[in-house]
């Protein structure tokens, strides 16, 4: 098993440093600015096991590894994974074995291709029982489900539900990006940096005063 193990790390470890990503070439056009949704919707998609060359396969089921084993593929392939920008990301703590059981449950999915936004490793397969997947009592579904259920018959302003947006943004980011979440600090949701005009961290581009920043 040790051997397999450090072939897997290997493997990991190659396509993490390999990723191909076909659809690159227009990302830094301004002209095509796309909002999150609509990147979302047109994004392309991949399988996942095809694009890593890494199959649900070759990950051995929790019960059979150690617990370093446990910690070193999970550790990998978070790498891998936020290498290819489709995150693995959850909202509350879930212990490692865990975390690998959904990892490796929910391998062979079709990833999106995205370059502006990020992607999401989905952590159940879809129609599952909230609380009935390989997350157990950890189920992200269900703890989102139990986040909005008292807001689903509530209309919100278009200020509440900013703010709402804001409050989820900077959990995800502090789960994500731990003490240097401020780094990615959401601005443009925040209303206290709103002026007059709304706000201008809109969009993040901003030009400068000669209207030149792109030859900078
Ligand atoms: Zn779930």
């Amino acid at each position: 098993m040790k051997k397999y193990i450090e072939q897997l790390l290997a493997d990991i470890k190659y396509s993490t440093e390999n990723v191909s990503l076909p659809f690159i070439e227009n990302r830094l056009e301004l002209h095509n600015w796309r909002s999150e949704e609509e990147e979302d919707k047109t994004a392309p998609v991949r399988n996942l096991e095809e694009w890593t060359g890494i199959c649900k396969q070759q990950l051995p089921p929790s019960e059979m590894l150690n617990d370093e084993q446990v910690q070193n593929l999970h550790d990998a392939l978070i790498k891998m994974l936020d290498a290819y920008n489709w995150s693995f990301v959850l909202q509350t703590e879930v212990p490692l074995r865990i975390q690998y059981a959904c990892i490796r449950d929910n391998f062979n999915q079709e990833a999106k291709v995205k370059q502006e936004y990020m992607g999401f490793f989905q952590l159940c397969h879809e129609g599952t029982e909230h609380g009935k997947c390989a997350l157990e009592k950890y189920c992200q579904c269900a703890f989102y489900a139990d986040l909005f259920s008292g807001f689903i018959n509530e209309d919100l302003t278009a200020e509440e539900e900013r703010a709402r947006e804001l409050e989820i943004e900077i959990t995800h980011l502090k789960r994500k990006h731990g003490d240097e979440w401020m780094k990615y600090y959401p601005y443009h949701l925040d209303a206290k940096y709103d002026d007059e005009n709304g706000n201008p961290y809109d969009y993040g581009f901003e030009e400068n005063d000669n209207g030149n920043w792109w030859r900078s």
